[in-house]
């Protein structure tokens, strides 16, 4: 009878893989190969591995070696080149490869039986057979899309490309022009197309779908039902999907005949997961092109600061669509209001209320940018000095009025308004600053005819209700659209007209040295959502109004001007100057525990275990918001201007870290985007 010994990687904290013994049911069973998922014993449960290898002996001994329970033999197995993908994601963010590959497939594989595997197959054949690239309805490209599009397509081997587009400039019609010449060149090629947010792949979808009406699409991302989430892994698996649309998630997925990557706004941090593996899909899709030899796509209207660099530096060809796309569209004109010498009321400028006003009569749309939610961000007693703090976090409760609640958006604790001023009694608590519901309401007690519509996580909480709202602005059913940045992506509002940014200078002062980059990319991005079609006969001209304390400032000068190349190269030579990214490579340790001694005494601990020339250990601290949910939370940062000698400092560092006895909770995140 057939036996081996078959190496398995399970979800586990552990860093080895686990041996198991197999044996063939029969004389024709077919040996278990690498790369296919067994189904093994694993203390008292039963759970889905990884097959990395198939040996002939082991040294666990017979009497505890367990047997393989099943193999998974409906679907081929997972190809090297993913095993290479996980491998190194599980190196680059020092993590075990089972905690990063398992994971990455969807549930009912790793835990149901072979008939939900059946089941989904079933559904798949039922689908549309892939056959026709063909495109319809495919609009004429200017003169700079069809350049873009077609060095896309000419391009060999590994390249990436960076495509620097205005907003409005048509970029995803140079995504999918490109496409369509990829799949029609090549049968079974596959495309991968990365967005940033959940809310962004509908539109894009259905945009594909009518598009290429033969052609089958898989999208994937965490707002999919795991039966859903099953078959669409399972059509980008076999190669039947011939274009996945996914978040940052996507950018894990099998798909085994990968051809081309298309990374839209590459630049927006929704790419950095932020919990468990914290990886960067931006850089682990370059990576995969660079591993398959294929073009990557980097587009966005304001890169990062790293992409543009690469761009300056030749390392990525930079291609740029500088006008937009429609015919006498042109970009909307920026203009700062000064605060000081225009003194809001209720929040708003007289200048700023006028241009509403003059959209409204005028039947156009306006939308107001706030960036925070709630009513107020604090509420307080005057005759005492009591703030809403939160009980259990360094932060503020929340007054969230038409709920009638204080949130803490760290912890999520709940509570009623208070009636007076827990401390003194006084029955007259004043809300500080504003939210967007308190825009809300100032703007319905100045237009009280007007349809005004907040979008934010709050007014969105029930699925597809996001969607509902959007669609409820395309089809001019709102006149005044109040957003957080869930609005600012993206989208496409045609008779949009009128921006205006309320409060965007809180973000200048922050000590977080990206904060500026994201303001500025924001600032661009939702600005360019007015004046997407030619200005109408007798309507207004686009425009955005910034309302600022100081209209001086070089990022707002940037903005007025649409120079992105002078705001980045200013951005470029800080960072040189204050050695942060992209001059130096970071990780970030985090300790949690329930004093800041105990976290901030492991991370003096984890300091001292290793020297290292060419790596600075800096102080650990307590973090900006230290406790959250009444757990204290503390960092130590760990830079290298080499990004070797800092990977094999990890290297070193990660087992002596490990074998740390301590109740404090840590983790490593390698390439953090806020420190
Ligand atoms: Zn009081
Ligand atoms: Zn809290």
């Amino acid at each position: 009878m057939l036996q081996f010994i078959v190496q398995v990687a399970l979800d586990t904290p552990l860093d080895f893989y686990f041996d198991y013994r197999w044996v063939g049911e029969s004389a024709d069973s077919k040996a278990p190969v690498r790369g296919q998922l067994a189904r093994v014993p694993f203390g008292q449960r039963e759970v889905v591995g990884l097959v990395m290898a198939v040996k002939e002996s082991t040294d666990v001994p017979s009497g505890k070696l367990r047997d393989v329970i099943a193999i998974q033999e409906h679907i081929t197995p997972l190809t090297e080149d993913w095993l290479d993908l996980c491998a190194f994601a599980a190196g680059y963010y020092q993590r075990p490869l089972g905690e990063v590959a398992l994971p990455c497939l969807p549930k009912n594989l790793r835990v149901s039986k072979p008939a939900a595997l059946v089941r989904a197959f079933k559904a798949l054949d039922k689908e549309l057979p892939a056959h026709s690239p063909v495109m319809v309805n495919k609009p004429a490209l200017h003169e700079a899309q069809c350049k873009a599009a077609e060095a896309i397509v000419n391009a060999q081997g590994f390249a990436p490309i960076l495509l620097h587009g205005v907003t409005g400039s048509g970029k995803t019609e140079v995504y999918l022009q490109a496409t369509e010449q990829f799949l029609a060149h090549t049968h079974d090629a596959q495309v991968m197309i990365l967005v940033p947010e959940i809310n962004l792949t509908p539109q894009l979808e259905s945009s594909i779908r009518s598009r290429f009406p033969n052609m089958a699409v898989a999208t994937l991302h965490s707002g999919l039902a795991e039966g859903e989430r099953m078959r669409n892994w399972l059509a980008a698996h076999t190669g039947r999907a011939r274009i996945v649309l996914g978040t940052r998630l996507a950018v894990l997925a099998s798909i085994p005949k990968l051809s081309l990557i298309i990374i839209d706004e590459e630049h927006d941090p929704s790419y950095k997961q932020q919990e468990g593996l914290r990886y960067s899909a931006r850089d682990l899709a370059v990576w995969r092109a660079r591993q398959l030899n294929i073009p990557v796509v980097l587009g966005s209207a304001t890169p990062s600061v790293e992409s543009w660099q690469h761009g300056q530096s030749g390392r990525y060809q930079r291609l740029e669509l500088r006008e937009r796309a429609v015919k006498d569209a042109v970009l909307p004109a920026v203009r700062l209001i000064d605060t000081e010498k225009e003194r809001p009321q209720d929040g708003f400028t007289a200048p700023l209320i006028n241009a509403v006003k003059l959209r409204l009569e005028r039947g156009e749309q306006s939308l107001l940018f706030l960036n925070r939610r709630g009513y107020a961000p604090v509420l307080v007693c005057d005759s005492c000095g009591w703030l809403s703090n939160c009980m259990r976090c360094t932060s503020f409760m929340v007054l969230h009025k038409p709920e009638r609640r204080l949130r803490c958006h760290h912890c999520s604790l709940e509570l009623p308004i208070p009636r007076s001023c827990p401390t003194c009694g006084n029955t007259d608590l004043q809300p500080l600053g504003r939210g967007t519901q308190r825009i809300e309401e100032g703007l319905q007690q100045r237009f009280p005819d007007a349809r005004i519509l907040r979008i934010d996580a709050d007014s969105t909480r029930l699925k597809g209700s996001a969607q509902a709202a959007l669609d409820s602005v395309h089809r001019g059913e709102v006149d005044i659209l109040i957003g957080t940045q869930m609005v600012a992506k993206g989208h496409d509002f045609q008779g949009l007209t009128l921006v205006g940014i309320v409060n965007p200078d809180t973000a200048l002062f922050s000590h977080d040295y990206r904060a500026s980059e994201r303001l500025f990319a924001q600032l661009m991005q939702v600005g360019g959502r007015a004046g997407r079609t030619a200005q109408k006969e007798g309507g207004s001209a686009s425009e955005v109004l910034i309302q600022t304390r100081y209209p001086q400032h070089p990022l707002y000068a940037a903005v007025v001007a649409h120079d992105y190349d002078r705001f980045a190269a200013a951005l470029l030579e800080e960072r040189r100057y204050a050695a942060l990214p992209p001059f130096m490579y970071q990780s970030l340790l985090r300790a949690e525990a329930r004093s800041l001694e105990g976290a901030l005494d492991f991370l003096h601990q984890a300091a001292s275990l290793l020297q290292c020339p060419h790596i600075v250990i800096n102080e650990p601290i307590p973090m900006t918001v230290t406790r959250v949910a009444n757990v204290e939370r503390a960092q130590l940062l760990v830079e290298s201007a080499s990004r070797p000698a800092l990977q094999s400092f990890l290297k070193t560092w990660m087992p002596e870290l490990r074998a740390i006895k301590t109740s404090v909770k840590w983790q490593l995140e390698v390439d953090p985007v806020s420190i």
